[in-house]
C-alpha cells in the first residue's frame, strides 16, 4: 500500500524552504551501547580506558574550540572550552570510576549512568538556562561514548550535502560540523527559538523548524522531505503534487529573494514616500557582518546578553567594551542600539547567584534586576559610554514598566558620564514590552529618546500566554488585534519621540503595512529578513493602512 503524506508543524526558527533527503542523526547516547558487567580484576583496565577516553576528547575539544573560533565565531568556542573546564572536574572523574569500581560495570555503562544522572539533575531545574547545561552534559557525554567505542568520526561528518538534517535536539559540538558542510535545512523534535539550532540555522541563512513531535518516529535517512521554515512545517513522503507545488515556491522564494537583495542597500521608502529604518536584531559579530551585506540601516536591538549566556563569569567593563566594539565594527558609521543585560525571566546567569524566584516572568527581570545590581549595571553604562565616543549609540533599556525605571537608568549613566569625565553621552531609549508601559506610552515618551516594541514580550504579556510554552502557542499571536491597538497607542502617544518595533512581528512581511500604518518608523528584524521587509516597505501605502491594525 502506497504511504500518504505526513504534514508535521513545528516553531519556525530560520526562514527559508528547503527540498531534500532526510538524514536522521543518530544519538550514541540512545542507541544500543555494550554495557556488561566486569570482574574486580578488571577494574584498572576500565579506569585506563576512562582516561584515555578523557585524554582523547579533551584533545578533540580544543581542536573543535579552534575550529569554531575560526569558521563560526568566539563565544561558541568559549562553550567547548567550558566542556574541557567540565571534564577536567575531578568530581566527575571520580563520579565514574566509583560507579565502575563499585557496581562492577563496564566503562560505558558508567559513563552513561553517571552523565543520565548529571542530565536529570539539571533538567529538573525549571530554567531554561539550566536546562541548557543539561544539553551540554549531553553533549560532553557522547563524545565520551563515542571515544569509549572507538568512533572517532562525527556522525554528522558522513552527512552527504544536500540533506535536511532531522534530529532530537542539536547540542554545541554539532555547530563544527555545519559549519563546514551545505546543510539544506535543519528539523528537530525540542529546542525553540533560542536553542542551539535556531542560532545555526539563522547563522547559516538555512530554514529551521523546531518542537516536532514525534519526528524521529516517522522518519527515516533518505527519505524525501519539503521543509517550509516560513509556514513552520515539514512534509513527509509528499506525493508528486506536493513536489511540483514545492519546488515552484522554492523558484519563486529565491527569485523574489534575489530580487530583493539587489535593492536591499537603497533606503527603504514606502509607495506614499515615508522613510523607514530597517534595522537588524543581533546577538554576535556574525549577525552584523550579515547584517551590513543585508544593506541593513543600523542595529535596531543589540542583545548583549548572548555574549553573557556563553560565559561562565561576569564579564569585566574592559571585557564588555572589547566585545562590543568589536561585534558593531562592521556597521561602521551606521546607528546601534545596544540592550542593557535583560537577564531574569527565562534568561537567568547561574553565575549571578540570584534567589530563585517562583514566578520569574512577572518578577525581577531587565531594569528591574539591573537597579538592584549597580554594579551589574555600572560596568555595562561605563563599557556603552566609551563605545558611544566614537560610534553613533544609543542605549536601550529593558522590561520599562513605568516611568520612574527610564529615570533611574538615566541618573545612573549621567553618574557614570561625570565619573569617566565624557562631555558626550548616548542617547537612552525604553523597550516597550508590558501593557502598562504601551498603555502609559506618553509618559514614558517623556522620558525617553526613543521607545522600541518589543512584540515579543508584549504579546506574552499582553496575550497572557508564555512565548515558550507549545501548549499556550494558539493564544500567543504576536499581530492579534489587541497588539495591533496597542501599537498604534504607542505609534498615537509618543510626542516626538522616534518609534520602532523590534519583536518578531516587525519581520512578517505581510503585516508591513499595517505594522507601519500604526506609526511605527523602525523595522528592526533578524539580518536575513532585511532584503524581504525592506521589499514590503516599498510595496506598502502607511497613509491608509488601517492605523487599528485590525485584519479588513
Ligand atoms: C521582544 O520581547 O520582542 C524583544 C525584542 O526582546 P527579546 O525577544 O529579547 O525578549
Ligand atoms: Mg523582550
Amino acid at each position: 500500500m502506497k504511504s500518504r503524506t505526513l504534514i508535521l508543524s513545528g516553531t519556525p526558527v530560520s526562514p527559508g524552504l528547503a527540498m531534500g533527503a532526510a538524514y536522521v542523526f543518530e544519538d550514541i547516547f540512545e542507541s544500543n551501547l555494550r554495557q556488561y558487567s566486569i570482574k574486580p580484576d578488571e577494574v584498572d583496565r576500565e579506569f585506563a580506558r576512562i582516561e584515555d577516553a578523557i585524554t582523547e576528547v579533551l584533545k578533540d575539544l580544543s581542536t573543535s574550540a579552534s575550529r569554531v573560533e575560526k569558521e563560526l565565531e568566539s563565544a561558541l568556542a568559549d562553550i567547548f572550552r567550558a566542556h574541557a573546564e567540565m571534564l577536567r572536574d575531578a568530581i566527575l572523574a571520580r563520579e565514574i570510576r566509583n560507579e565502575v569500581a563499585n557496581e562492577l560495570i563496564n566503562a560505558e555503562h558508567a559513563v552513561k549512568r553517571v552523565f543520565d544522572r548529571w542530565e536529570q539533575k539539571f533538567r529538573a531545574i525549571q530554567s531554561e538556562d539550566i536546562e541548557q547545561r543539561g544539553s551540554d552534559v549531553v553533549d560532553l557525554g557522547r563524545r565520551l561514548l563515542r571515544s569509549l567505542a572507538g568512533v572517532h568520526v562525527h556522525s554528522l561528518e558522513h552527512m552527504p550535502d544536500g540533506c535536511i538534517l532531522m534530529a532530537r535536539a542539536l547540542v554545541p559540538s554539532d555547530a563544527t560540523f555545519f559549519s563546514c558542510r551545505s546543510t539544506a535545512g535543519v528539523v528537530v523534535e525540542t529546542g525553540g527559538p533560542g536553542s542551539h539550532c535556531a542560532l545555526l540555522t539563522r547563522q547559516l541563512g538555512i530554514p529551521g523548524l523546531a518542537q516536532v513531535s514525534g519526528l524521529l518516529d516517522r522518519v527515516k535517512t533518505g527519505d524525501l522531505v519539503l521543509l517550509d521554515g516560513l509556514r513552520g512545517t515539514v512534509t513527509l513522503k509528499p506525493d508528486a503534487n506536493a513536489v511540483a507545488r514545492f519546488r515552484k515556491r522554492i523558484a519563486t522564494y529565491r527569485a523574489s529573494a534575489a530580487r530583493d537583495r539587489t535593492h536591499s542597500h537603497e533606503p527603504a521608502v514606502t509607495a506614499d514616500g515615508v522613510r523607514i529604518q530597517v534595522m537588524a536584531n543581533i546577538g554576535n559579530r556574525h549577525d552584523a557582518e550579515m547584517a551590513a551585506e543585508n544593506g541593513a540601516d543600523g542595529i535596531g536591538l543589540y542583545r548583549i546578553e548572548v555574549f553573557y549566556l556563553a560565559r561562565k563569569m561576569l564579564p569585566t567593563e574592559d571585557e564588555l567594551f572589547d566585545e562590543i566594539s568589536n561585534t558593531i565594527a562592521p556597521l561602521k558609521d551606521k546607528p546601534v542600539c545596544v540592550r542593557l543585560l535583560d537577564t531574569g525571566g527565562d534568561k537567568s546567569l547561574p553565575y549571578l547567584h540570584i534567589p530563585e524566584e517562583s514566578d520569574p516572568f512577572l518578577g525581577r527581570r531587565g531594569v528591574r534586576l539591573l537597579l538592584e545590581y549597580p554594579e551589574l549595571l555600572n560596568a555595562q553604562l561605563r563599557a556603552l559610554l566609551r563605545v558611544a565616543q566614537t560610534h553613533d549609540l544609543q542605549i536601550i533599556v529593558p522590561m520599562v514598566t513605568v516611568p520612574q525605571d527610564m529615570e533611574s537608568v538615566r541618573q545612573a549613566l549621567e553618574k557614570a558620564q561625570q565619573d569617566l569625565g565624557f562631555t558626550h553621552a548616548p542617547r537612552l531609549g525604553a523597550m516597550i514590552e508590558t501593557p502598562a508601559a504601551a498603555l502609559c506610552a506618553h509618559d514614558i515618551a517623556a522620558v525617553s529618546d526613543s521607545l522600541n516594541v518589543g512584540t515579543n514580550d508584549l504579546t506574552q504579556y499582553t496575550m497572557a500566554a508564555s512565548r515558550e510554552n507549545p501548549l499556550v502557542s494558539a493564544y500567543f499571536i504576536d499581530d492579534h488585534p489587541a497588539i495591533l491597538r496597542l501599537l498604534g497607542l504607542i505609534g498615537r502617544e509618543n510626542g516626538q519621540t522616534p518609534v520602532g518595533i523590534c519583536g518578531e512581528l516587525a519581520g512578517q512581511t505581510e503585516r508591513v503595512e499595517a505594522i507601519l500604518g500604526t506609526g511605527m518608523r523602525v523595522l528592526s528584524v533578524s539580518p536575513p529578513l532585511i532584503p524581504s521587509v525592506k521589499a514590503a516597505v516599498r510595496s506598502a501605502r502607511v497613509h491608509h493602512a488601517n492605523p487599528s491594525g485590525s485584519k479588513a
